[in-house]
């Protein structure tokens, strides 16, 4: 019928309104990232929590845990040169939709979106320069895609592994896919250091996955400090030297372990067992910060 007809038109012409709408709303106020603070800077965000029914397979009965559930924690490094994303949770934000309180998927669930708290300290996900994990693990890469503009920060033996033709177990290519393409540096270190200046070293600390590490921070007020990775989960395994069923290597977790702690005791150093949940629930989360 003929009364149809203008629509497709009028719908073009409201098409291109908004979309100059968004390019002038783009334009009145264009991303800014915050400017480089003076020292180094600690954010901890919130990526949920492990829900883990089935402690035996870290070698636990229930009762010997305070609590059985696991933190799930993401942080950004902010130094005076540049930014570091260490681990990027375990839901992906796209699961969280809105309106919507919670996403949970097998163990993981999140209330709240990284994206979202990056945003409340004025980061875009494209602002970061630089992006590690601290292993594979389905659990520490879940946002990484979003995260494909940074230089990725990889060993070669957990690059290898993530997209191999068969995948290990406990991973999930679909969320990391996009870094395929990311400008990589393959560490061939044990330690790197990624500012050169001694505040941010990525220690390699193998056997729960090939290439696992951990992340030495050196910050002025609240001193040095150790991001775990999955060296422990539960604190009670520091404690009772137990070690999960699922490493890639135990004997070898058990080595690192030993040199790990040597590291703390000679450099002073805090550990932060980023599973930990009780450990987890106490610290400053973003827009607070350590320095
Ligand atoms: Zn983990």
């Amino acid at each position: 019928m003929m009364g149809a007809k203008p629509k497709p038109m009028l719908s073009k012409i409201s098409l291109i309104i908004a979309a100059l709408i968004t390019l002038c709303a783009a334009h009145a106020q264009p991303h800014k990232r915050p400017p480089a603070p003076d020292s180094l800077r600690l954010y901890v965000f919130n990526c949920g929590s492990l829900d883990i029914s089935d402690p035996e397979r870290f070698r636990f009965k229930k009762e010997e845990l305070a609590t059985t559930n696991l933190s799930v924690a993401c942080f950004l490094i902010v130094h005076p040169k540049g930014t570091l994303m260490w681990d990027v949770g375990a839901v992906p934000d796209s699961a969280l939709k809105p309106g919507e309180k919670s996403a949970t998927e097998g163990y993981a669930t999140i209330t709240q979106t990284l994206a979202s708290q990056l945003a409340k300290i004025g980061y875009e996900p494209s602002d970061i320069e630089y992006l590690a994990f601290s292993h594979y693990h389905y659990d520490h890469v879940a946002n990484a895609n979003q995260f494909a503009n940074a230089t990725w920060l990889v060993r070669k033996v957990e690059r290898d592994a993530m997209f191999a033709p068969k995948p290990p177990d406990k991973v999930n290519p679909a969320n990391y896919a996009a870094l395929k393409n990311s400008k990589t540096i393959l560490i061939t270190t044990d330690d790197y250091d990624v500012f050169g200046d001694g505040t941010v070293v990525m220690k390699l600390a193998p056997g729960h996955t090939p290439g696992h590490q951990v992340l030495f921070l050196k910050l002025k007020k609240t001193g040095p400090v150790v991001l775990s990775g999955d060296l422990y989960h539960y604190p009670e395994e520091r404690r009772l030297k137990r070690v999960p069923t699922f490493e890639t290597d135990q004997a070898q977790t058990v080595a690192t372990r030993e040199k790990i702690e040597a590291f703390l005791k000679q450099s002073g150093a805090q550990l932060w067992i980023q599973h930990d949940y009780l450990a987890n629930s106490k610290l400053k989360k973003a827009p607070q910060y350590y320095e």
